[in-house]
């Protein structure tokens, strides 16, 4: 069970990162290359014309954001 605090925390750092991400998305499509925090691969955009799920994907798949309200 999640206390409040926590629960307080958890959507604090769940709307930081989607900002975040939200940012990170605006980079990658806007063409730049950018590096996951994590491990430091070249963040790939996958397209909805692509093959497989929309998305960003680094290539360990620390950051894997999906897309899916394009
Ligand atoms: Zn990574």
């Amino acid at each position: 069970m999640l206390d409040i605090k926590q629960f307080d925390q958890l959507k604090k750092t769940s709307a930081k990162s989607f900002n975040d991400q939200k940012a990170l998305i605006k980079k990658v499509m806007a063409g730049r290359q950018m590096k996951c925090d994590t491990c430091g691969t070249i963040i790939k955009l996958v397209v909805p014309e692509d093959k497989g799920s929309p998305g960003l994907y680094c290539d360990k798949g620390c950051t894997d954001i999906s897309l899916d309200f394009i």
